[in-house]
């Protein structure tokens, strides 16, 4: 479903990504792991189509995503420091990519609500500010956000990294629930290693822009 062909990733004349060929299934629940600093960011972003590949291309059911434009892409991301709109409450920013894409008032509050029965997020909780709610409340409402367009694709950039190691692990839980429960193709950045093994189908370690194994987690604590 996604593959990405052969591609480089430069800037300027620095290379972060030399060579990456990596082909993700359908309904997957693909983890790049690494170190700070090896392209699994750059990786992410050439899959959402904000970064061009110097060299190659990146292809989601056989169409290269930079020839598709954002809202053919079906994708949603999620970022470590949730990028929510804090001027807005949180039913307002679940609600913003459905407003963009132009939904009726009714399909947006039905599908709002919808979602939020799903994360657990209460009416009071959707009349507050973003500001109000805590680390964890932001993270399930950035994913919210992400989740209600029903992408095809989610990319979670070290979604947890913010958030204290208890409710980490909890998440971790709701997030893998979730990704069953809608069987959506998910593609996620961390360099948390027990997060990859106890989450992933299947785990690409990454090292200074280059993948050097590929393989379910079982595999991967093998060779650790
Ligand atoms: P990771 O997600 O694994 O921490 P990144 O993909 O963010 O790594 O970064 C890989 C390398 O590319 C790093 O050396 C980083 O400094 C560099 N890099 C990332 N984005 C840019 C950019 N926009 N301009 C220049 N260098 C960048
Ligand atoms: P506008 O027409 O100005 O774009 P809306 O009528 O969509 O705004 O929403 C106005 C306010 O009402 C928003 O702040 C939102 O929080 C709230 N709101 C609208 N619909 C719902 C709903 N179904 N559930 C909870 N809050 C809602």
């Amino acid at each position: 479903m996604i593959r990405y062909d052969n591609i480089e990733v430069s800037f300027d004349d620095f290379v972060a990504i030399p060579k990456l060929d990596l082909e993700i299934q359908e309904g997957e629940f693909f983890t790049l792991l690494g170190p700070s600093g090896c392209g699994k960011t750059t990786a992410l972003r050439t899959l959402a189509g904000f970064i061009s590949p110097s060299a190659g291309d990146v292809f989601v059911d056989g169409k290269r995503v930079t020839h598709l434009s954002s809202d053919k892409r079906s994708i949603g991301m999620v970022f470590q420091n949730y990028a929510l709109f804090p001027s807005m409450n949180v039913w307002e920013n679940i609600a913003f990519g459905l407003k963009v894409r132009k939904d009726s008032k009714s399909d947006t509050a039905r599908l709002v609500a919808e979602i939020a029965g799903q994360m657990e997020l209460s009416d009071e909780q959707l009349h507050k500010n973003v500001a109000e709610l805590s680390g964890g409340q932001q993270q399930r409402v950035a994913i919210a956000r992400a989740l209600v367009l029903k992408p095809k694709i989610l990319l979670l950039d070290e979604p947890l990294s913010n958030l204290d190691a208890k409710l980490r692990v909890q998440l971790r839980g709701q997030l893998k629930d979730l990704q069953s429960q809608f069987g959506i193709t998910t593609v996620y950045v961390t360099h948390d290693q027990d997060e990859a093994l106890t989450m992933s189908d299947r785990i690409a370690v990454f090292n200074k822009g280059v993948v050097e194994h590929v393989g379910p987690p079982a595999e991967i604590y093998e060779r650790s």
